[in-house]
This record gives C-alpha cells, structure tokens and sequence, in this order.
C-alpha cells in the first residue's frame, strides 16, 4: 500500500481559534491542513456584530473572518472543506490518523479546534429571531440593550452571573427557571437576589418567542406546576442553558470533563502526546474570539516544540 504524506499538523475546526493557529503554522513553514465541515468562520460567521475584538471596532462577523482566513491564506494555508470523523492516535509510529467523510490524512500533531455551540431552548421561534433580539453570548450583544427589559433563561452559575453583567445595560432583568431554586452558587445567588434590577420567574418554561417586526417583543411562557400560559414582554433573551462540544470524533481516552469540554494544560496539551486542543472546545471559563484565538497561537508553539524535540521519543509511543 502507498504510504502516506506525514504532515506536521492537521488542524480540525476553521473558527478563530482555528484561523489563528493555520496562521502561526504556515507562517512558521509547518506542513499544515486545515480540515472545516463548512465555510471557515465558526460562530463568528453567525455573529451579526463584533464590538469586542481589539483593532476592529464596528466589524461584522463574517467580516471578522473573512479578515483572519485571508490573513492565514496569504501564509499558504491550506483548507479542505471536509469532516473530520475520526482521530486514532498513533503518536511517534506513522502519526495520528485522521478520517474524513471523504478521506484520511496522517500528522505528527492534531490540533482540535472543533468549537462548542450554545444549547437551545428548542422553543418556536428560537431560531427565527437569532441576531434579532435572541442571544446566547451576554458579553457579545449585552450592549445592544440599554435600557431595555429582557429575560434571561437558566438556573445555573453562567446563567446567574451573566445575568447580573447584564444589568449594566437593561434597565430590567427577568431571570426565567424552570425550578423552583437556582442551581448557581450561593454567594453569586445573593447578588442576584439582592440586585433592584433582577426579578426570577419560577418553575417556568419558555414555550415560544414573538415579534410583530422581527424583533423580539413577547415570550409566551409556560408554568410547568399548572400548566398556565403567560406573557412577558422583553425585547430581548439571552439563553445560557449550556454548551454542546463538538468532540464525537476524538478518541475517548483524550481527557475530557463532565460536559464533554477536553482538558488542556496552559500549553494546551491534552493527555494524548501530539494531539492538543484550543478554543471554545477546552475546559475554560472565557469562551470568546480573542480566547480562542490567544489558545491557538500558544498551542501552535506548544506543538512546534513537541514535533521537533519529542515526536520520536520512545517514551511518547
Ligand atoms: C451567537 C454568538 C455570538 C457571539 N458573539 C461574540 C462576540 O461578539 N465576541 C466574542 O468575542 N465572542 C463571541 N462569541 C463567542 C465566539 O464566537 C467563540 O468564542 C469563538 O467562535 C470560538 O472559536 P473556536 O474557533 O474555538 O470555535 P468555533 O467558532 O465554534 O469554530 C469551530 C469550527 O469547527 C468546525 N467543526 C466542528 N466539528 C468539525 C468536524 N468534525 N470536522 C471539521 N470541522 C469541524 C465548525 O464547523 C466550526 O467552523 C459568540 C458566540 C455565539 C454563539
């Protein structure tokens, strides 16, 4: 059989974190792929407006990455727009094997870049008004509403805190639960309790989200005890009911944490010699562009130095 091409890297995701590191790659003349299911961009493609990366104010997010995928082309990244199905681990023998939907690849490195997507509600409307008064990033669009009443959905630690940030621009804050207690920290709880601007609505569902115009203007809720359908008036709603990893192809003995988020150390290496990860895919608080991308750049280093110094060391095999 025709031995494969060993390439230096194989970098699975095109996102910001992925963008970045085909940068730093090609630039430092590794022999890099970069495998993306869809068009380069992530979740910044889906990203109406980005107020929060430096150097780029008043920016689109497809914009953004278009920027940052020409950037990495003009280094000579290659892009395949394939998806990856499988990693099995072969670290200083042939290289880790990587398994497409329409073909396989081996490198020395495999950098996972596969990002995470925020969970929906699954409620009517949820999708329609994404960008248009639907949100799940607070630190993103938060400043698109000053001054204005918006609900908040989920019980939890993200929930909770994002809403209390929240409070610097809406003038009201409905938290919306579907039990009776939150699940968040105490002393993040206290502050919520005690904020004039957070009010909770409890033991409720979100059963559909409205407009007249396009934007949100109403959520028809459900009272999960009674069954009772109410309506609140919000012009916004941001949902943080958690993070979907998008790891289904990554051998289960990479380590990975209760939600399925990989676990790196600082230089983003994961308990598999040669296979690291970045971005929104590790284990972190901050998921954002300038986090992904400030992952992505260290990884790069981290995986030079493994190529070139521990690649063929037996005590890796
Ligand atoms: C609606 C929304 C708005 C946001 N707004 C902002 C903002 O204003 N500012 C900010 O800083 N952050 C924002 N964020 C967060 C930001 O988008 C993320 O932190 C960032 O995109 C993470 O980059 P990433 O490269 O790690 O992952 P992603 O952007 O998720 O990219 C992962 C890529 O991997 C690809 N992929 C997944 N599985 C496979 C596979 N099997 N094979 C091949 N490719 C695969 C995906 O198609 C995707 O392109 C927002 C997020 C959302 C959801």
């Amino acid at each position: 059989m025709e031995k494969k091409e060993l390439l230096d890297l194989i970098i699975i995701g095109g996102g910001p974190a992925g963008l970045t590191a085909g940068m730093y790659a090609s630039r430092s003349k590794m022999n890099v792929l970069m495998l993306e299911k869809m068009m380069p961009g992530g979740n910044v493609s889906i990203t109406a407006e980005v107020e929060n990366y430096p150097g780029t104010p008043n920016i689109t997010g497809p914009d953004l990455v278009d920027l940052m995928e020409k950037q990495a082309r003009e280094f000579g990244l290659e892009i395949k727009s394939e998806e990856v199905l499988n990693i099995e681990p072969g670290a200083g023998t042939e290289g880790h094997h990587v398994k497409t939907d329409t073909n396989e690849y081996y490198a020395k490195s495999v950098l996972v870049v596969s990002g995470s997507s925020p969970r929906k509600i699954g409620c009517v409307g949820e999708s329609e008004h994404l960008g248009r008064g639907v949100s799940y990033c607070a630190t993103c669009d938060g400043a698109f509403f000053r001054e204005k009443e918006i609900a908040v959905v989920g019980g939890g630690d993200s929930a909770v805190e994002e809403a209390l940030y929240l409070t610097k621009f809406a003038s009201k804050v409905t938290i919306i639960h579907r039990r009776d207690k939150l699940r968040a920290t105490k002393v993040i709880q206290d502050k919520a309790f005690k904020h004039p601007k957070i009010d909770f609505i409890w033991d409720t569902v979100v059963e559909g989200i409205e407009s007249e115009k396009m934007i949100v203007d109403n959520l028809k809720l459900k009272n999960v005890k009674t069954n009772e359908i109410t309506n609140l008036k919000v012009q916004g709603i941001f949902v943080f009911v958690g993070y979907i990893p998008a790891t289904s192809f990554v051998p289960g003995i990479v380590d990975k944490d209760q939600a399925g988020f990989i676990k790196t150390d600082m230089e983003m290496r994961t308990n598999l010699p040669g296979i690291f990860a970045a971005g929104d895919i590790i284990v972190k608080k901050q998921r954002q562009i300038i986090t992904a991308c400030g992952d992505a750049a260290t990884a790069i280093k981290s995986i030079e130095f493994y190529n070139e110094w521990f690649y063929e060391d037996e005590q890796y095999i």
